[in-house]
């Protein structure tokens, strides 16, 4: 799922300048799931964002998943509105300006990453930066492109302590020692004696690709 998160409140009032009608478009897909920018959470923002003194009149409506031209072109009608406040990720606010541009498609949250949730309450962790080239059959399943915030490809930097990464000790695992245990646990670790070549990172690039079947 991606993982977003609102942003602060002076930077919004920044981007809306002296509008006085807003539509804010909210996703309930990955940002409600994750409590970001889903129906609730859009009401919440557009509440926080009206004062009595101001002239400003904000109204919110939402799709089912924001990332998908079928689903917000025929069910949003912005009409009046000067401005659109997205509460989705980047590719669903894109949707949005695509769908509709004679508006002005505004982004009210940031975009973190693509993860999955952890055993921990309200944790999510960072799984894929969608290289498009997966290499994790040599990795254990774990993705160092992702969780090593140097990327490294062929083995650990020599920073980590006790396991943790050497960016922050109390947060951050060493992807590479979890690495090396799944594998020697497997039988496997032999297999890190093959090093990676440099990355293709054209392979990381796809502005258009075709989808049978969505
Ligand atoms: S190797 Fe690439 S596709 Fe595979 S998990 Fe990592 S970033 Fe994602
Ligand atoms: S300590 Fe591990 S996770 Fe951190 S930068 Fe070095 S190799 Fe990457």
């Amino acid at each position: 799922m991606i993982l977003t998160r609102l942003k602060e409140q002076r930077r919004l009032k920044d981007m809306l300048g002296d509008a006085t009608s807003v539509l804010v478009v909210a996703c309930n897909a990955c940002t409600a799931v994750h409590r970001t920018g889903g129906t609730k959470e859009a009401e919440a923002l557009a509440e926080s964002l009206t004062t009595d003194e101001d002239k400003l009149t904000i109204d919110v409506t939402a799709v089912p998943r924001q990332c998908d031209l079928a689903l917000v072109g025929d069910r949003l009608e912005p009409g009046k509105h000067q401005l659109i406040l997205s509460t989705a990720c980047g590719a669903g606010l894109q949707a949005l300006a695509t769908a509709f541009p004679d508006h002005i498609v505004l982004p009210a949250a940031d975009t973190m990453l693509i993860g999955y949730k952890g055993e921990e309450e309200d944790t999510v962790l960072e799984g894929c930066h969608a290289c498009g080239d997966c290499f994790v059959d040599r990795t254990a399943g774990l993705c160092p492109l992702a969780r090593c915030p140097k990327g490294l490809l062929n083995g650990p930097c020599g920073g980590q302590v006790d396991g943790m990464c050497e960016v922050d000790v109390q947060a951050i695992p060493c992807v590479w020692v979890l690495i090396w245990r799944r594998l020697s646990a497997l039988g496997r670790a032999g297999q890190l004696l093959r090093v990676e070549p440099p990355r293709d990172w054209r392979s990381e690039r796809h502005p258009r690709t075709g989808v049978e079947g969505i």
